[in-house]
């Protein structure tokens, strides 16, 4: 058996080995200490963000921004339909209710015409949402110019759900820093590592102390142990901020392997399409950058001589290379198929079309050899010849 190329494996050096070594060498095994506070430094300077909070995850910081923004159960969150269902979720622990939202083909992101829609429609009955969660995906930003003056339009915060997006921006302005919250992941496939983490970011730094209080069980201070809030177990380890301190270092390094990776692809494609195959890309609007997290296809069978996403899927599978559809539409989702939803049709397509390619930073030329020997095999089948 030939050996497995992941879809997007974590890429550790050195650096991030002796940030927690430091760790065991002075005992800081707490949720708290010296990295933390250095990781939450270094992020607040890349991102541009008055406040940031290092959490267990990207879901808790998504919670932690709708309980500070006061969603109860009943409320209503406007979330982008095609997305990892982390964003969804955290809507539904408040009890809120969430109403999905379709996207725009350029980006694959909340369609702000649809949004503008679903925002009238809620005034019109007299019950707006308490936030919309924009998503910025495969690292490619949503329109959130648009997004965010329609938002304001009507006085309802956003939190940009930036969770595979750092290191992305829009004429240089950093995702994460655009909605009144700003939310970040560091599980184990995204272009940086903590194993598993978030991080919850603000131009408001007074929320992101809240949000610490709420991340630490939400303690009065008193001598004992005293509690006015209900609170969560959700701070970042010391440890893992260690990892994410080194880590954080080579970001730059990651991004552009990233986004060679995406050229490259792009170069093979090129020869394939000339050759009678229209396979697309999800293509960067003018002054947007993206850090090209994972390199996706869209295959449209109408367009390609009856290939499928799914032929390219298995063929590579028989070869032990991992690929995936691209996410599933939360309206589409089993949980959340009885929610109110906004559609155009976009996000179906791109869920039937859509292929997500290996794209680690460290996949070696050997790796990408293999890779487009066997789509070859495969392209070579259906291109006209
Ligand atoms: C990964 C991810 C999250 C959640 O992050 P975790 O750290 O895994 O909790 C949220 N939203 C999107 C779009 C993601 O890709």
């Amino acid at each position: 058996m030939k050996s497995k190329i992941w879809l997007s494996k974590p890429h550790i050096g050195e650096k991030e080995f002796e940030y927690v070594r430091e760790t065991f060498l002075s005992n800081w095994i707490a949720p708290l200490g010296p990295n933390v506070d250095s990781f939450e430094y270094e992020l607040q300077k890349i991102t541009t963000s008055k406040g940031v909070a290092v959490l267990v995850s990207g879901t808790s910081a998504i919670h932690l921004a709708l309980i500070l923004l006061g969603v109860k159960a009943g409320d209503v969150v406007f979330c982008q339909s095609i997305t990892f269902s982390a964003s969804a979720n955290p809507i539904a622990y408040q009890g809120a209710i969430p109403v999905f939202i379709d996207s725009e083909s350029d980006t694959w992101n909340m369609d702000p015409a649809l949004l503008r829609t679903a925002l009238k429609e809620a005034k019109q009955n007299g019950k707006l949402p308490k936030a919309i969660i924009p998503v910025h995906l495969y690292g490619m930003p949503a329109k959130m110019d648009e997004i965010l003056s329609i938002a304001n339009e009507y006085g309802v915060p956003v939190i940009e759900d930036a969770a595979e997006a750092l290191g992305s921006s829009i004429d240089n302005i950093p995702c994460g820093s655009f909605g009144e919250f700003g939310v970040l992941s560091f599980n184990g496939n995204k272009i940086i590592t903590t194993s598993g983490g978030g991080a919850l970011l603000s131009e408001n730094a007074e929320m992101i102390e809240k949000a610490r209080f709420l991340a630490t069980q939400a303690r009065d201070s008193a001598p004992h142990y005293q509690h006015s809030h209900i609170g969560y177990n959700y701070r970042m380890s010391n440890v893992l901020a260690g990892i994410g301190r080194g880590q954080l270092e080579v970001l730059n390094d990651r991004v552009e392997a990233r986004r060679n990776n995406f050229e490259r692809y792009k170069k093979y494609f090129s020869k394939h399409n000339n050759a009678g195959l229209v396979i697309k890309f999800q293509e960067a609007p003018s002054g947007y950058y993206s850090n090209r997290w994972l390199t996706c296809i869209l295959v449209n069978p109408a367009l390609n001589n009856g290939l499928t996403r799914e032929i390219i899927r298995l063929a590579l599978e028989e070869e032990n290379i991992e690929s995936r559809p691209l996410w599933k539409p939360m309206h589409q989702q089993p949980i959340f198929v009885d929610c109110k939803s906004y559609l155009n049709g976009v996000s179906d397509k791109l869920f039937e079309d859509g292929l997500c390619l290996p794209s680690g930073s460290n996949l070696t030329d050997e790796e990408f050899d293999r890779i487009f020997e066997s789509l070859d095999v495969i392209f070579e089948k259906y291109q006209n010849r």
